[in-house]
This record gives structure tokens, sequence and C-alpha cells, in this order.
């Protein structure tokens, strides 16, 4: 792509329309592990950048501040420029992943409360865990923007399980990533089955990255599947 600015693991960013937008063109590459795991999947941007695209419209929809300004094609949109925090906010209804493996609880368990869980934006030190108070304590986001992402986190966690549930499906987790935009705390990146774990309502059947991360198969007919239901809520 030509102008591109930055090449992701699974996006490339290239200058938007003028110095506030940026154009965000998603991969069908897909990575696991910090990038250990590789593989192509063809079809797997189209895939995501649609779901994202209906999720974060919902989101607008519903009062929360987004990039998300126009879809220009099937793997491209247009986005406000940001400046992103280097923190994702993981929120967490039942227990998996590393949630399961670090804390000996199974899979699949309820949890008492939501969690919300914090790791630093970082391939080389291997996005590490983090608390509030390290977050300030080190500058990555001041304490009033701290708050604010886990305000705007809860009530993404309440749209989208409203949103899912009509769609058959349990939002498990799921990670987060928020930028500065005119003085405000906007919702970046992408929200996707490669950011969710999702599983069917009735069966408990992974319909998400699991899939690749742990070669279950039929990865993109998962991530169809999710894409159909959600067209259909
Ligand atoms: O691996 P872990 O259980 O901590 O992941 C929690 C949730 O955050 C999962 O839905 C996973 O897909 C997502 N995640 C992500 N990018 C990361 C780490 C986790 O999208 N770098």
């Amino acid at each position: 792509m030509s102008g591109s600015i930055y090449e992701g693991k699974s996006k490339i960013v290239c200058k938007g329309k003028d110095e506030s937008t940026l154009i965000i063109r998603y991969k069908d590459s897909a990575t696991a592990f910090n990038g250990e795991k590789k593989a192509e999947l063809p079809g797997k941007a189209q895939l995501n950048a649609s779901i994202s695209n209906i999720i974060f419209s919902y989101l607008a929809q519903h009062g929360i501040e987004t990039h998300l300004i126009e879809v220009i094609d099937e793997t491209t949109v247009l986005v406000k420029k940001a400046e992103i925090v280097m923190v994702e906010v993981i929120v967490r209804n039942i227990a998996a992943g590393s949630f399961s493996k670090k804390y000996g609880i199974p899979e699949g368990t309820a949890l008492k409360n939501i969690v919300v869980e914090f790791c630093i934006k970082s391939d080389e030190l291997g996005d590490p865990m983090i608390n509030e108070s390290q977050i300030t304590a080190i500058g990555l986001a001041q304490p009033q923007e701290l708050a604010e992402m886990i305000q705007q986190s809860r009530k993404i966690n309440d749209l989208l399980c409203a949103l899912f549930v009509k769609a058959g499906i349990k939002l498990i987790d799921f990670k987060l990533e928020f930028g500065r935009s005119g003085g405000q705390i906007i919702l970046c990146d992408e929200i996707s089955p490669d950011s969710c774990r999702l599983w069917d309502m009735e069966t408990d059947k992974k319909l998400d990255k699991d899939r690749f991360r742990r070669d279950l198969g039929n990865v993109l007919d998962a991530y169809r599947e999710v894409l159909r239901r959600l067209q259909n809520v």
C-alpha cells in the first residue's frame, strides 16, 4: 500500500485524507504468542474489518467515542488520528486463557465480578501485565485518563454482552486499545474474534482466535459464523 507509515502484525496504517486522519487496512496475517506462531488466512482481513465495523458503529450509536470515521472498502477504514495509549485493557466475564492458567481456574468458570486487567503494549517486553498505580507511576497514562478508560471499558462490556447475547454468543473476555484525540480518550484498534473470546451460547464452541492459537481448525468458518450472526441481530 503506498504511503504506508506503519505496518503492524495485522494492519497497515497510511496517511489519511488530512493531518487529523489515518487509513487502516486489515491484513490476512494471523499471529499468536507474540508473533511466534504465524499464518496467512486469506479472507481474515475482510471478516475482521466487517465484524469490527459493525461493533464500532453499534458502540458509537450507544455513546462510545471511537476512532472510526468511515468504511472505505471491505478491508479499509478511515479513522481519527490518535496518540495510542500504550496500555491494553482486558475485560473478563468468564475465566479463560492466561487468567485460567495463571490462577488455576478452569476455563468457563463464571467470575463473581467483572475483571479489568492491564498490559503494557510492547512486543519487546512481551505485553507484561501492569497495575493501575504502576501505569500512572511510569506515566503511561494520567490518572484521569486511566479512570476514563476503565469507565468506558465497563460500559463497552455491558453493550457488547447485550449485543452478543442476541447473536447467541457468550462474551468471555476481550482486549481494548484507547487513544488520545482532541483532548478525549477514544476507542481505537479493532474488536473482532482476534481480540475477543466468543463461545457459542448453547455448545460453548469457540468462535475466536483460540481456534488458531490451539490448532482447533476451521478458524475462518468460525469468524464467518460470528459475522453472519451479527448481521442478523
Ligand atoms: O491471553 P489472555 O487470556 O490474557 O487474553 C485475554 C483476551 O484478550 C482474549 O480475548 C485475547 O484474544 C485478547 N488479547 C488480545 N491481544 C493481546 C492479548 C490478549 O487481543 N495482546
